[in-house]
């Protein structure tokens, strides 16, 4: 009998993983997800994206994705994803009560997890975005223990109480051998409407920390009402008609992701 952790078991017909965290919530991780995995569709059209939700107490990607339909089973007894922009997802809030809290143990959190990943029809896909919830809790741990991960994206915003956390993130997917894509700095600054100035409200300590851990910034996004007024109304800002400088962000974005990718390897169960 062997000792030691559970080998890590590939997600079938699934090629290669990114999830994407933050120390803390709120900081536009789930709008980081949503954008990213619509523009490495509208990118790479040929490609199968899919897009978990793994938040599994504050799930955003119904609102943000605009899916809000109960998923089928297929006749192998797996849920479908709903799609929408090309993109398949799968989120804890297509399965419960919108208005319900899920009030749950650690346990019930894993099991639910286990279901969002081995028990909905995924394959095949290219690339499977997750999107994680804040901090560096059982959800990372589990996911990191059971299915290989191609890399991780850290999302944060650059004041001081959200880059201490973000460094600890670091650490985690350090420790756990998780190859980290690089840094997207969120809310970096906000262009004055009077003056058309770039103002940094947050200040510029994340250069350091990204010396320090030796983890490069991928791009910066400026604090921007579109995004917000495209998360809620269930179109990412990628797909708007007046393509702009914000979008033009998510696409560059996701050019650096699908660099990396290229040079990873790839689940071909
Ligand atoms: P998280 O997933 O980290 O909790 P969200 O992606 O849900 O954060 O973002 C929180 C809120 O902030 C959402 O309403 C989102 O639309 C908004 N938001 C995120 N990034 C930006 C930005 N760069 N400019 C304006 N609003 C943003």
């Amino acid at each position: 009998m062997a000792r030691g952790l559970p080998k890590k078991k590939p997600i079938k017909g699934v090629k290669q993983i990114v999830l994407v965290a933050s120390g803390k919530g709120g900081v536009g991780k789930s709008t980081t997800s949503v954008n990213l995995a619509t523009a490495l569709k509208l990118l790479e059209p040929q490609k199968q994206v899919g897009l978990l939700d793994a938040d599994v107490f504050g799930p955003s990607i119904p609102l943000m994705m605009n899916l809000n339909e109960s998923p089928i089973l297929n006749e192998e007894n797996l849920m479908e994803p709903l799609i929408n922009y090309g993109v398949k997802c799968m989120s804890m809030g297509f399965l419960i009560d919108k208005k319900s809290p899920v009030i749950w143990r650690g346990l019930m959190v894993m099991s639910a997890l286990d279901k969002l990943l081995r028990q909905v029809a995924w394959g095949p896909l290219d690339y499977l975005i997750v999107d994680t919830p804040p901090g560096t809790g059982d959800t990372h741990l589990s996911l990191i223990q059971n299915i290989p991960i191609t890399g991780a994206l850290l999302v944060t915003t650059p004041q001081k109480a959200s880059l201490d956390v973000t460094r600890r993130g670091a650490i985690m997917f350090k420790k756990l051998e998780v190859p980290i894509i690089g840094i997207l700095e969120n809310m970096s600054s906000i262009t004055c409407p009077k003056c058309d100035n770039n103002i940094s409200i947050f200040g510029h300590d994340i250069d350091k920390l990204a010396e320090e851990l030796d983890i490069p910034i991928l791009r910066k996004i400026p604090l921007y009402e579109e995004i917000t007024e495209s998360s809620n109304s269930g179109k990412p800002l990628v797909l708007s008609v007046s393509k702009n400088q914000y979008s033009d962000i998510y696409t560059e974005l996701a050019k650096d992701i699908i660099v990396f990718l290229t040079k990873q390897p790839i689940n071909t169960n």
